[in-house]
């Protein structure tokens, strides 16, 4: 049994607009309060695009919602000449808790390395921003290498070099099972999981029993209880369900279906 608080997190890519995404948000606050939704039970996250965020936090504050406000992406730099990006500084100020980094769409189409995504990690440790650092590997690299080896090193690809470590989640998202509908078996999430934990712990000590690991990849309402059942999956980043909110509200809801 851990403490670590199970992290639901929607990611809605380049979905939606801000008056969609209001709406999206009511809908999804309103259906996890019908169904008297504990927040103790899970932390619940939606991750907009960049025009909506100002809307979206504006809504959670207003009605005191207590859902929790990620960002998809983050500049490596703070302010200057870096037409197009958007700087931790700017996303605090709109009380943004966590962002997405090195997200796979990310790391293949825009070409994000290792490197950038470690330096996008230190902007966001440096303005108090929870990073979400997704790892995961390719079909080919599954089958030439396994499924842990690639996340792991991206893992501790992500962690070097920090004068020193905020809290971070890393969420494990096999390529392959992005976008898809072909899901990771419960069993190799969790095995990928403990090896990520173990590589943690055996670089940066005990800090490794804190940090939250997600699995993402074709997660719907109806699986999402087999990932959750392992102690080492803490969590779930969903993509395409988390657009529908009563999808998303039963994926919260996972609780529920534990049972079952
Ligand atoms: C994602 O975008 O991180 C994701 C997991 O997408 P989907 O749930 O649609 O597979």
């Amino acid at each position: 049994m851990t403490n670590r608080v199970p992290f639901i997190a929607g990611n809605w890519k380049m979905n939606l607009d801000h008056q969609q995404g209001i709406a999206l948000v009511q809908k999804l606050a309103w259906t996890l309060k019908d169904a008297n939704f504990d927040y103790a039970t899970a932390e619940v996250a939606v991750f907009p695009g960049f025009t909506s965020l100002r809307s979206i936090q504006t809504l959670i504050d207003a009605d005191q919602f207590e859902l929790k406000l990620g960002a998809q992406d983050i500049s490596a730099h703070d302010s200057g000449a870096f037409t197009g990006e958007v700087s931790g500084l700017a996303l605090k100020k709109l009380d943004v808790q966590y962002v997405l980094i090195g997200h796979s769409e990310r790391r293949q189409l825009h070409n994000e390395s290792d490197d950038v995504v470690r330096s996008k990690t230190a902007a966001a440790f440096k303005h108090g921003i929870v990073p979400v650092i997704c790892v995961g590997e390719t079909l080919e690299e599954l089958e030439s290498e396994g499924a842990a080896a690639v996340p792991v090193r991206q893992t501790l690809a992500a962690l070097a070099e920090h004068e020193s470590l905020g809290d971070f989640i890393i969420a494990y998202e096999p390529v392959w099972a992005i976008g898809t509908g072909q899901v990771a078996t419960p069993e190799q999430a969790a095995s990928v999981a403990l090896k990520i934990r173990d590589a943690i712990r055996a670089e940066h000590g005990e800090l490794a029993d804190r940090v939250r690991i997600l699995y993402g990849g074709s997660v719907k309402a109806n699986n999402v209880a087999g990932f959750l059942r392992s102690p080492e999956v803490d969590g779930v980043l969903v993509g395409g369900a988390s657009l529908d909110s009563e999808e998303f509200s039963g994926i919260a809801r996972f609780q529920s279906h534990l049972a079952i």
